[in-house]
């Protein structure tokens, strides 16, 4: 088997740590597999790199910032082939250039275009370890990039998809995805799977163990990642394709964003067009709108409400007083938070939406809005409930079962 082993800049923080990962790589490379490392810079690299560059400048320019920072990872790749190689095993360490990423030109926030494995297929046939650089590439012209912030495990995930690899590992200090945050539900258990589109609901679950784009990028190439820690050798999450097992499991995991505002407008005018102003100005203005509820209008006027990052309420007031000619009144709650139930089995079962409504009303928990897709019911309530209403929740679909 071919394994992509992907390892965060906690995993490789110190000298001792890169030793422990080169002996678990070492480890797996006995058991008879191929093995491509991934790594990361070690952890707080990336971010002194950045304040070295604000010494000499506020704006430093983006070419070179891609410069600075893939060093970070350059310097942990080779280590770790250093280390490998001093316990008699053959290691390579190699750039993102040498691996053969070649990325668009944005500096700092590249995409990976095309992957040529031709070089790493010839290491790994040659029977060598191949370590890359993780976090970057290179543009068309030559320059360095960068793929972005946690981009490292985007690296690992196009490098599983263009070698076509069995699974690509990916370690951090978290041993996998858990139902709902533990240090919200001490009772939330580690998952053993969960599916590509169920992770992309759940981010915010995934947000210390992996990256939300590199996941996008394993559903698109199909590539089976496996969050694992690198303190122990504990089984970990497995994240892929949907499968029937996961369709008979109702609900995977209750997320909460506490970063959520709400905007209410009542007696809004109830002629056509009036929608499509309001959202395209709300847009114009760069306000991203999540959950959008209307109801029927009575006596020619409509309520209308929605969601906005907290970040955004006072753009969105902006934007809204400007409308004031056709909106009855209108009111801001910044204190309110999105929590969502998440699972693909909701596709095949009934009655998923109306248990959480039962629980959060047996705790008197008001529901101020409701969305729900094939896979989601996300439900705003007053902030102050936040905790409350996810334990709630997990509780009401027995997650800690
Ligand atoms: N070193 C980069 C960062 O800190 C990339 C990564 O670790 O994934 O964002
Ligand atoms: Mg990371």
């Amino acid at each position: 088997m071919l394994i992509v082993h992907k390892y965060g800049g906690t995993s490789v923080g110190d000298l001792e740590r890169i030793g422990n990962v080169a002996s678990r790589v070492a480890k797996a490379k006995e058991a008879g597999d191929d093995i491509v490392v991934v790594v990361s810079a070690m952890s707080g690299e990336t971010n002194k790199l950045t304040e070295f560059a604000k010494h000499f400048s506020e704006n430093p320019s983006k070419r070179e910032m891609d410069m600075l920072l893939s060093s970070g990872e350059r310097v942990t790749a080779a280590l770790l082939a250093i280390a490998l190689q001093e316990k008699g095993l053959p290691a390579i360490a190699m750039t993102g250039r040498q691996a053969g990423i070649l990325t668009d030109d944005s500096h700092t926030y590249a995409r990976i275009e095309s992957i040529d494995p031709s070089a790493m297929k010839k290491e790994i046939d040659a029977g060598k370890i191949v370590i890359v650089s993780g976090f970057q590439g290179i543009n068309s012209d030559g320059s360095v990039t960068t793929l972005g912030r946690g981009g490292s495990d985007l690296s690992a995930v196009a490098i599983a998809g263009a070698l076509k690899a069995d699974a690509c590992e990916i370690y951090s200090d978290v041993d996998g995805i858990y139902t709902t945050d533990p240090r919200i539900e001490p009772k939330a258990k580690k998952m053993d799977f969960i599916s590509y589109d169920e992770m992309l609901e759940l981010a915010s679950l995934g947000a210390k163990v992996l990256q939300n784009r590199s996941v996008e990028l394993a559903k698109k190439l199909n590539v089976k990642i496996i969050a694992k820690s690198s303190f122990s050798d504990a089984e970990g999450t497995v994240i892929a394709e949907e499968t029937e097992e996961m369709e008979a499991v109702l609900v995977s995991g209750i997320a909460v964003d506490r970063n959520q505002a709400r905007v209410s407008l009542r007696e809004v005018s109830d002629k056509p067009g009036i929608a499509a102003e309001i959202f395209s100005k709300l847009s114009e203005e760069n306000v991203n709108v999540d959950m959008i509820i209307q109801n029927a209008s009575t006596d020619g006027t409509t309520n209308l409400g929605f969601t906005v990052p907290s970040s955004e309420i006072k753009n969105a007031r902006g934007v809204m007083e400007s409308f004031d000619h056709d909106i009855g009144s209108m009111d801001f709650d910044d204190s309110v938070c999105k929590v969502s139930v998440v699972g693909v089995g909701m596709k095949s079962h009934t009655g998923v939406a109306a248990t959480a409504f039962c629980a959060l009303a047996k705790e008197n928990i008001n529901i101020e809005m409701i969305s729900t897709s094939e896979i989601k019911v996300s439900l705003i309530v007053s902030e102050k409930y936040a905790e409350l209403a996810v334990r709630t929740l997990h509780d009401a679909y027995n997650l800690d079962k």
